[in-house]
């Protein structure tokens, strides 16, 4: 489109813009939010509204060495979109293929880039979400309303990363880096580097600078799980060399690996300490004979209750086999001048420290929330299967799966969301909520998530924040794929805990 054409477009454009839905964030969710509402709702009118200035979310806001998936690209991927390539993924790639999903499908008119949203506040007697948001480029503050909310915003605070204070840290000499946030100016050649944090992101920047580094030093408090193989999938090879279209290979090897990912996940929580050795067993397969792993690489805790980051072509255990990167598992003291004393009393110097740490949690993307007229206590409220909220009118959140592929519950809850909206068209209603039923008025109120069964320290730091979950099946977050495929397009959206206005 010409520059003038766009400001004609722009001018031609109401003071407040109305849609019947409006997609907050154009990372994976919201991008497969706007083709769901396209090709299931094309008769809705939508807008998508992104802070950033492009699409990615996730995958444009990391830009650290190695940045990759730790999960696969056939369940990470859309179920609409077949993924041709190897299954853990760099950023770049995954945007590509978002990419293609926003050209093939048209969805590009429906984004507005560098539209920070501030504010959302519902109105009962309208029954309207009035949006007020801030164009970053400009600094106007623009207003829109919809009809219904479609919260793709993620988790976590784009602009920052968390890094913990530790005593001492302004007396360091060097440059302290949060991967979140990658100078684009940072020379890291020839250079001492130590890594803070020991999840995905340290698992995946280690091996990326081993090369260039003089040495790197991955500083763990505690060992993490790893799962160790070869970049590809020999299934999607072999049916590629029968010359299989791709929609079936997708479709095949999305099942073969959610079958085998339900078996695992089965097999951790019933025999955990055969799961853990075999997870021990291909770290020690990938390093020298002497190599400590019990101090390195055993964790205390039971397998899956964290993440567990894939390593693919074993690559950071080439690293440390090189000599070119070394783990050190101990507590930060403080830092020093030239690098962080432990509490063991060894100084680990550096002229680079990374504190790959971990997010700053960020519920409803820092947006201030008001329900006829009164501000939302998010945490007050119960949620309907982790995507509704009582008292909540018209919204839905994508909280993507942790031990399986987000996406795949993107996708569910986009199909959801379509037959919600349809149903609330056929009853000619323009308000949906849900809320307890008698029934549930003793029902226990747990936290969002189970953290004997999960536990990453964001949501242990920001756990009081986040709804509560009650304890039958309509008012769980059972993080639960393999559950939810069946039971979310079987939902009675008659049942009594929906109230349509
Ligand atoms: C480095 C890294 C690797 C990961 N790898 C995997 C993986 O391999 N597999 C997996 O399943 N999960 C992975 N995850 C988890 C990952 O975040 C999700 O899987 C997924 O990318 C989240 O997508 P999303 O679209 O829901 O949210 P995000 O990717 O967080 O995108 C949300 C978008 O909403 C925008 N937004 C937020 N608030 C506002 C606002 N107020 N106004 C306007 N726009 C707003 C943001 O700018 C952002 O672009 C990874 C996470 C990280 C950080």
């Amino acid at each position: 489109m010409s520059a003038t054409a766009t400001l004609e477009r722009q001018a031609a454009r109401p003071a407040v813009e109305h849609f019947d839905v409006l997609i907050v964030g154009a990372g994976i969710s919201g991008v497969g939010g706007a083709y769901h509402l396209t090709t299931q709702c094309p008769d809705k009118t939508y807008v998508v509204l992104e802070a950033q200035e492009t699409f990615g979310g996730t995958w444009w806001t990391h830009k650290y060495p190695g940045i990759r998936s730790d999960s696969d690209l056939h369940t990470f991927g859309y179920r609409f979109k077949p993924w041709r390539s190897a299954p853990i993924a760099t950023s770049e790639e995954i945007r590509t293929y978002m990419n293609e999903v926003i050209e093939e499908n048209g969805l590009a008119d429906h984004i507005r880039y560098q539209h920070k949203i501030a504010q959302a506040s519902w109105s009962s007697k309208d029954k309207l979400w009035t949006i007020t948001a801030t164009k970053t480029k400009t600094g106007e503050t623009v207003r829109f309303t919809a009809n219904f909310l479609w919260m793709c915003q993620g988790y976590y605070r784009h602009e920052k990363g968390y890094t913990p204070e530790w005593p001492g840290m302004s007396d360091y000499k060097g440059r302290i880096v949060h991967p979140q946030t990658w100078p684009e100016d940072l020379d890291y050649k020839g250079k001492t580097v130590l890594v803070i944090g020991s999840g995905a992101t340290a698992a995946t920047v280690v091996p990326a600078m081993a090369k260039d580094v003089k040495h790197i030093t991955m500083l763990q408090r505690s060992p993490t799980f790893f799962r160790t193989g070869r970049n590809a999938i020999a299934l999607a090879e072999e049916l590629r060399e029968l010359g299989i279209q791709e929609e079936w290979i997708h479709e095949i090897v999305r099942r073969k690996i959610l079958f085998e990912q339900d078996k695992f996940t089965k097999r951790s929580f019933s025999e955990p300490d055969k799961v853990k050795q075999e997870l021990l067993g291909l770290v020690r397969a990938e390093l020298p004979p002497d190599y400590d792993v019990d101090t390195h690489f055993t964790p205390s805790y039971r397998p899956w209750r964290q993440r567990i980051a894939f390593v693919p072509d074993a690559d950071l255990f080439k690293g440390i086999s090189s000599g070119k990167a070394s783990v050190v598992t101990d507590e930060i003291e403080r830092f020093v001048s030239t690098g962080v004393q432990l509490k063991s009393g060894k100084v680990l110097e550096a002229d680079i420290i990374l504190t790959a740490t971990g997010f700053n949690l960020s519920v409803l993307g820092d947006i201030g929330f008001e329900i006829d007229g009164k501000p939302l206590a998010f945490h007050d409220t119960v949620t309907y299967r982790g995507m509704m909220f009582t008292g909540v009118p018209n919204m839905v959140w994508v909280f993507g799966y942790f031990r399986a592929s987000w996406t795949l519950r993107a996708d569910l809850v986009g199909d959801f969301v379509c037959r919600l909206l349809k149903h609330m068209d056929a009853k000619g209603v323009r308000q949906v909520e849900v809320a307890l039923r008698p029934e549930d008025m003793n029902m226990p109120f747990l936290d969002w998530i189970d953290t004997e069964n999960f536990n990453p320290g964001y949501m242990l730091r920001g756990m009081h924040l986040l709804p509560k979950r009650g304890d039958k099946p309509e008012w769980m977050h059972n993080q639960d794929y393999w559950a939810e495929k069946d039971e979310f397009p079987a939902i009675d959206l008659d049942a009594a805990e929906f109230v349509y206005h």
